[in-house]
């Protein structure tokens, strides 16, 4: 799909609906909105339309991995400022509503980045925060992740860097394996710098079988990119996007 927008003149004439603010603003599409279908902005070209938001995403960083979607962090989907974009799965808009945000962020005190946001209140025997969304019951850690970073990757877990079971500070968190799990145990002093296990190389690599980009996946690992490039061992997919301008 990007291919269809990535021409100067296409490129030119979606800027020109956006009405660009600050970095950490709201860039409201001023083209047409799609009242009925969510709200979202609709971009037309050569007969084609578009949601403004995914071709935002697009112009930025390519192609959107088969499987997952667009979000916004901001809970507006006139807004298609990349930071406030994310990717998930459909799992992640049922639980993105704003109510859910609400709820969630009312039961915890968000302090700065560095500092745990302990959640206060439910917590499970193992002493995780715990919340009840649409009935069922869901590990607080887990949601925070969900919320604010993106899609948790099949067969993997929402591990804690700061060994603070009931935190929900997204940057403590890290997505891995059981196995990260039981050594980060071992190994961890406060906040090491995450180098990547043999069984993680093998994560990597089917991850990047499964088209994420690179620089998502070393978010994934709390690792840089270059590290991805080890494991990955010269991955076919890693090669393609190696050099996207970003
Ligand atoms: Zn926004
Ligand atoms: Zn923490």
């Amino acid at each position: 799909m990007a291919k269809r927008f990535t021409d100067e003149e296409c490129v030119k004439a979606f800027w020109k609906k956006v009405d660009k603010r600050g970095p950490d603003e709201c860039w409201n599409w001023l083209g047409a909105i799609n009242r009925k279908g969510g709200g979202y902005g609709q971009f037309g070209v050569r007969g084609f339309i578009a949601k403004a938001h995914r071709v935002s995403w697009e112009l930025l960083y390519g192609d959107i991995p088969k499987g997952l979607m667009v979000l916004h962090k901001c809970n507006n989907p006139s807004c298609v400022n990349p930071s406030h974009l994310y990717l998930g799965s459909r799992f992640d808009i049922r639980r993105s509503r704003v109510s859910v945000i609400k709820r969630f962020e009312k039961k915890f005190t968000k302090l700065d980045s560095e500092s745990c946001w302990e959640w206060e209140g439910a917590r499970s025997n193992g002493g995780y925060g715990m919340i009840g969304i649409e009935g069922k019951s869901f590990a607080a850690h887990r949601v925070s992740w969900l919320l604010y970073v993106g899609a948790i990757p099949e067969g993997l877990f929402v591990l804690h860097k700061c060994d603070n079971k009931p935190c929900v500070n997204p940057s403590h968190l890290y997505v891995g394996s059981r196995c990260d799990n039981a050594r980060d145990a071992v190994e961890r002093t406060k906040f090491p710098i995450r180098r990547t296990s043999k069984y993680d190389a093998v994560q990597i690599r089917k991850l990047l079988d499964t088209g994420l980009e690179p620089w998502i996946i070393a978010k994934i690992f709390g690792c840089s990119e270059s590290t991805i490039s080890r494991a990955g061992g010269g991955h076919s997919r890693y090669r393609r996007t190696v050099n996207l301008n970003r």
